[in-house]
């Protein structure tokens, strides 16, 4: 295929994957749940081969999805059905290409993983706060695609609050070098905002200037036990109250959640049982911050009024390991378990229980027999509120059941004036929620920015916007 040939002239031999076995694992979605062929999967290793993938695929007619570390949650990085596409692979676009101590900057590559993008700034002393349990795996230019939120938006932001600056390859084959390290810069559009969580609609990020912040000097997690999902939020107010900023971490997990997650991550142990857990964690920013005595008077009086039933402090490193080993399961250990209709919401925070309290409801009264497994970052109003089968029947068996389970669900998150995908975004599952929960003039503007950014429709198709 000529398409082929002219990749591999500009790319290499190498680079360019046609044997349907090598491609298998690239057009599988991490869940594997959607898989479609593509015509091959290319891995640029420069911004210009990029761009040259980018223009040999135009001058094709040949869609275009680019593709990070492949753990987003909607099937955003793999083909759709009905397109003709290459997957394009960021994975050897791996360079660190600079760490700016004094302007507490790095700039990377969009291949970088997020875990290396953290121990790069633990090397200089300093902290790269997004942290998500994909992070071995996950690229840059994949969680700035989806605008990754994970376990500490509550302090430092999701991942639109670390980029100062972006290069981008665009629909047409040009670069755009918007690779600026500068914290004020009011001159017109901020057009690297539209790159961000566009997941791959608009363009190709190829690398990425991230904000670097203050190393932390310690930690102080405790596992709380807790009765109910009002108890929680409970906790999470008194924490706040206590901690402020410095509470860094505060995330809630069902006892159904808790035990798939324990079941994956067989080394770890909670010395209790409880109803609910949250897991809380507050972080000292500079020497002498006291934040286990702070955790400690927080937590004192949650025990002595019964809003808590139990609690365990981590005394080690290791033991604080051990409990974020089991939040960072619970995904991996429902997974294992024959997973679940995923749903990403968000709410007012503190609309949190009347929204956990709506759903019990509706799946009792509307869906018998199904569980619920709920986990999430809590201190974001986010959860997620999964439906796994009855016992003993799978996924595919409650497949008829699958739209009519979201769309209750995503309802009731809409009620509350909430979103129906908070931190995941939406590839090709959240789609219907575009067309159900976006107003007409939403729709109206988004198509209009992809109208400007891609106006032939030669990237991620069957992707975010309705009818694209
Ligand atoms: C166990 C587990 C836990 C997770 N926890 C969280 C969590 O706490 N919070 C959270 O927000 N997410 C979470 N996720 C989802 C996922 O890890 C994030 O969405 C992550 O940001 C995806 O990065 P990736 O490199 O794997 O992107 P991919 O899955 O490869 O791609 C995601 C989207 O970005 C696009 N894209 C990828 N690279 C580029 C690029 N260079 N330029 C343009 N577009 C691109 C793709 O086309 C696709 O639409 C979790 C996933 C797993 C498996």
């Amino acid at each position: 295929m000529e398409v082929i040939a002219q990749l591999q002239a500009a790319l290499g031999a190498k680079a360019v994957l046609t044997d349907a076995a090598d491609k298998a694992a690239f057009e599988t979605d991490w869940r594997r749940i959607h898989s479609h062929a593509a015509l091959c999967v290319v891995f640029p290793e420069t911004t210009e081969q990029v761009a040259a993938a980018m223009r040999i695929a135009a001058a094709a007619g040949v869609q275009l999805v680019p593709q990070g570390g492949n753990t987003g949650l909607v099937a955003g990085a793999v083909p759709v059905a009905g397109h003709p596409q290459i997957i394009l692979n960021l994975r050897r676009m791996n360079k660190i290409r600079a760490l700016d101590a004094t302007g507490d900057t790095i700039t990377v590559e969009a291949g970088v993983t997020l875990q290396t993008v953290q121990e790069e700034a633990a090397k200089a002393g300093r902290l790269f706060p997004v942290s998500l349990a994909a992070e071995g795996t996950a690229q840059i230019g994949g969680v700035i695609s989806t605008n990754a939120g994970g376990i500490q938006v509550l302090a430092y932001g999701s991942m639109r609050a670390q980029v100062l600056g972006l290069e981008v390859v665009l629909a047409d084959g040009r670069v755009w070098d918007g690779l600026r390290v500068l914290r004020k810069d009011n001159t017109g559009f901020d057009l690297k905002q539209f790159f961000i969580g566009a997941e791959g609609t608009l363009g190709i990020i190829t690398a990425a200037v991230l904000r670097l912040h203050p190393a932390v000097s310690a930690h102080a997690t405790a596992m709380v036990g807790v009765p109910s999902i009002e108890a929680a939020l409970d906790v999470f107010k008194a924490m706040q109250a206590k901690a402020g900023s410095s509470l860094t971490a505060c995330e809630f997990i069902t006892a159904d959640a808790m035990a798939l997650g324990l079941a994956h991550s067989p080394t770890s142990r909670l010395p209790f049982s409880a109803e609910n857990y949250v897991l809380v964690e507050i972080s000292a920013h500079s020497a002498g911050e006291a934040v286990e005595d702070m955790l400690l008077a927080g937590l004192e009086p949650l025990l002595e009024n019964a809003t808590a039933s139990d609690a365990v402090v981590a005394q080690s490193e290791r033991e604080r390991a051990d409990l974020w080993r089991i939040r960072e399961a619970l995904s991996d250990g429902e997974l294992a378990a024959g997973g679940s209709v995923k749903h990403d919401i968000s709410v007012p925070i503190g609309d949190i229980p009347a929204m956990v309290r709506a759903t019990e409801a509706l799946i009792e009264a509307k869906f018998p027999g199904f569980r619920l497994n709920i986990f999430g970052h809590i201190g974001d109003g986010n959860l997620h509120i999964n439906v796994r089968p009855p016992a003993g029947k799978s996924l595919a068996d409650i497949s008829d059941y699958k739209a009519a389970i979201t769309a209750a669900v995503e309802g009731l998150a809409m009620l509350h004036a909430g979103s129906f995908s908070a931190e995941h975004g939406i590839g090709q599952m959240r789609i219907v929620g575009m067309s159900a929960h976006k107003s007409a003039v939403e729709l109206d503007l988004m198509r209009s920015i992809k109208q400007a950014l891609d106006p032939h429709a030669r990237l991620s198709p069957g992707k975010m916007l309705p009818g694209l």
